[in-house]
């Protein structure tokens, strides 16, 4: 329980970092600019940027615009009307990880591109609600992936999400796809990352020569949503929140 309440604080506080990065997203910004104001407010706040060196990545935050997926390097390159932005946040406190996720619209964006945010979020909190003592973590994977593909949307298979806790990723993985009943039994106690990440188009996926983008293989937008979920007295129990980011939108 202890050990629950620091994962809590770890995962609040990438919550807060979000919330941060959410009022500064405008066209014109830079993603670097992003990463120095999630790197300097994480240390504020006495911890540490999990993601700054993790297999040897550069920066705070994985920041990963239109058709990039997950691992983005921020980059000098200013944002522009009508860009999405997935932005993952990891933060180390107390001896515990946090990660997670938001994507966000920059200024206006496409009709069709919002519907891609809507639903994979929508599918996050599906596969969450599956995440309950007795189930199994296909059944987590299933709602995830029957969600989007209803809607026509390609889920990616390469990347997944995972357990959290002292280590940023243990077991058991948790892909975004998967059948009913299948994986590992959910027991109480258990803490996962679950990250939907899923493109407008083909779920394949491109891997970047630099070691860390990944892009859709036909370059449609893609859409990342990530909470911390532990399973408590058989129910799921968000560590993370999205409430500061809408709080920081208005909405
Ligand atoms: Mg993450
Ligand atoms: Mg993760």
């Amino acid at each position: 329980i202890e050990e629950l309440r620091l994962m809590r604080e770890s995962a609040q506080l990438v919550s807060k970092t979000l919330g941060m990065i959410a009022a500064e997203i405008k066209p014109g910004v830079t993603t670097l600019h992003l990463d120095k104001l999630a790197h300097d407010f994480i240390k504020d706040h006495g911890g540490e940027p999990a993601f700054l060196g993790m297999y040897g990545f550069p920066n705070s935050l994985c920041i990963s615009p239109n058709e990039e997926v997950v691992h983005g390097i921020p980059k000098d390159i200013p944002l522009e009307e009508g860009d999405i932005l997935s932005v993952d946040c990891g933060v180390y406190m107390n001896g515990f990880y946090g990660d997670h996720a938001y994507s966000f619209e920059v200024g206006e964006v496409s009709p069709e591109t919002k519907k891609l945010l809507q639903v994979t979020k929508e599918s996050l909190y599906k596969g969450i609600e599956q995440c309950v003592r007795g189930k199994r973590i296909g059944d987590i994977s299933n709602a995830i992936q029957t969600h989007c593909e209803k809607h026509g949307y390609g889920v990616v298979r390469e990347l997944v999400g995972h357990g959290l806790g002292r280590t940023m990723h243990e077991d058991p993985q948790v892909p975004n796809y998967g059948r009913k009943g299948s994986g590992k039994v959910i027991k109480d106690g258990l803490v996962v990352a679950i990250e939907p990440m899923v493109n407008l188009g083909t779920h394949q996926v491109k891997f970047h020569k630099d070691g860390w983008t990944v892009t859709s293989l036909d370059k449609t937008p893609s859409a990342h949503f990530e909470h911390d979920v532990a399973v408590i007295n058989g129910k799921p129990v968000l560590l993370s929140t999205f409430k500061y980011i809408y709080e920081a939108l208005g909405i």
